[in-house]
């Protein structure tokens, strides 16, 4: 890659850009919440104006295609965009999603959220960031290398976008089993995560798991009076929250045996950032050991989300007989779900208090994921990165989850995966006021052009 042609493409892209901007808004204006209580007639108008989007930039296989859920019903509308490889060219797979979250509350944002607001350098709107800026990023990348000709583009390309990735993606393990000989790649770019900060790229190398499920504690056949027996009978919710506080140590860290914990991320947090962020009250210390960084992305973390307790409305002078919490445990990178259900399970059974009979039932599990050591396909990512931001990009955990990316590692065990991002810590995906800094998406496109020119310079 010469330094000419990265003037040429971040010229083309910065004078492309003001029309890419317009279409990320048209896309914005579409509400395509995928949840199942809203309108799904909007995703399927996201999935026509995305696809309309793909045709006009001259990929000439444009198809909007469905798998059907575990429950049997179809899955929400994909759309699958393609250009074959040159000859002895590899092809790239770019994913992302044209569903979004509900907007919430409108009153707690401060523009509309279906109306595109461009305040300073930052667009704001439902999906202006998670995700129609990574559909929008794919689409400038073709754009600038010279798509609708296509006489610059070194690769096959095939464009993949979800259309139910907020909704758990219900779809998507049988999707890729449908349309496994369509979207096969050699390396694969899912333009849905984050940078570490205006002004500095990474590359997500790691995203926790999940294991979810209930305990069902019960003490009594049925509620007694508090009078009568209390005082040698304990009630069902002091011994729940006895067994829940068996989960972590003093210190705040997760206390069940046999999980995995990761090593040290190479960036932190900002303690002060973190505070104001996550809106942690004066005086509230921080939970667990070791870097911030390393406590969201490479430890596991433990919650109780939900308890089924008599509402103190309804309180009456009796002893609970029974009590059910659900439990949700986020993963380190490299554990593995059904051990960490395993575990759970052990210590509800080793640490129910008094005899009590606590019973654990295993919920949804998700797979965590870790990036290979350092691949010809991330290196070229960081060269690409570090030529459009002027910065070598770091790498960043996530803390959350995305288990369809194990679902891609698993059909294509043999495409390298790349995790990238047009999100920024002021992004706000999923919250009110969402919003994406133009400055960076331009970034992120120049990024994504020099990512397919090395590609096909050969990995
Ligand atoms: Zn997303």
């Amino acid at each position: 890659m010469t330094t000419d042609t990265t003037a040429a493409l971040r010229a083309r892209v910065t004078e492309q850009f003001p029309a890419l901007q317009a279409d990320l808004e048209a896309l914005v204006r579409i509400p395509s919440v995928s949840a199942a209580a809203f309108d799904q007639q909007h995703v399927a108008a996201s999935a026509a104006a995305t696809a309309q989007l793909l045709r006009d930039a001259g990929l000439p296989d444009v198809q909007i295609l469905s798998a059907p859920r575990p429950d049997g019903t179809p899955g929400a509308p994909a759309v699958v965009a393609r250009r074959p490889a040159p000859e002895g060219a590899p092809t790239v797979l770019l994913y992302a999603h044209h569903d979004v979250q509900p907007p919430g509350d409108p009153a707690t944002w401060d523009t509309d959220p279906f109306e595109p607001t461009q305040v300073g350098e930052r667009l704001f709107g439902r999906g202006a960031a998670d995700d129609k800026a990574g559909i929008v990023a794919h689409l400038g990348a073709l754009r600038a290398l010279g798509l609708p000709d296509g006489a610059d583009l070194p690769v096959g390309v095939t464009v993949f976008l979800e259309g139910e990735e907020e909704s758990g993606s219900p779809s998507f393990r049988a999707f890729l089993e449908t349309y496994r000989d369509l979207l096969a790649a050699d390396v694969i770019v899912v333009a849905d995560s984050t940078n570490w900060k205006v002004g500095v790229p990474a590359l997500t190398t790691s995203l926790r798991g999940l294991v979810d499920g209930e305990i069902e504690l019960r003490v009594l056949d049925h509620a007694v009076h508090s009078g009568m027996f209390g005082g040698a009978v304990l009630d069902a919710v002091t011994l729940m929250s006895r067994l829940v506080a068996t989960f972590h140590d003093d210190a705040g860290d997760v206390a069940i045996e046999g999980l995995v914990t990761a090593p040290e991320p190479e960036v932190d947090y900002d303690e002060a950032a973190f505070r104001a962020d996550s809106s942690l009250l004066d005086g509230v210390a921080l939970a667990g050991t070791g870097t911030l960084s390393g406590r969201l992305w490479s430890k596991p973390a433990l919650s109780v989300i939900g308890m089924d307790v008599t509402s103190v409305a309804e309180a009456s002078n009796t002893i609970a007989p029974r009590c059910t919490a659900k439990i949700s445990l986020r993963l380190a990178p490299g554990q593995d779900p059904a051990a960490a259900d395993a575990a759970l399970a052990a210590h509800v059974a080793k640490h129910a208090p008094f005899g009590v009979q606590a019973a654990w039932r295993s919920g949804e599990q998700g797979k965590p994921f870790l990036a290979p050591g350092d691949t010809a396909a991330m290196r070229a990512a960081r060269a690409a990165f570090t030529e459009a931001w002027g910065t070598a990009p770091v790498d960043v955990g996530v803390g959350g989850s995305i288990p369809f990316i194990a679902d891609l590692l698993e059909v294509f065990p043999d495409a390298a995966i790349l995790v990238t991002g047009v999100e920024d810590p002021d992004s706000r995906a999923h919250g009110a006021n969402e919003s994406v800094h133009l400055g960076e998406l331009q970034n992120v496109v120049l990024a994504e052009a020099l990512l397919l020119t090395k590609v096909g310079e050969g990995l």
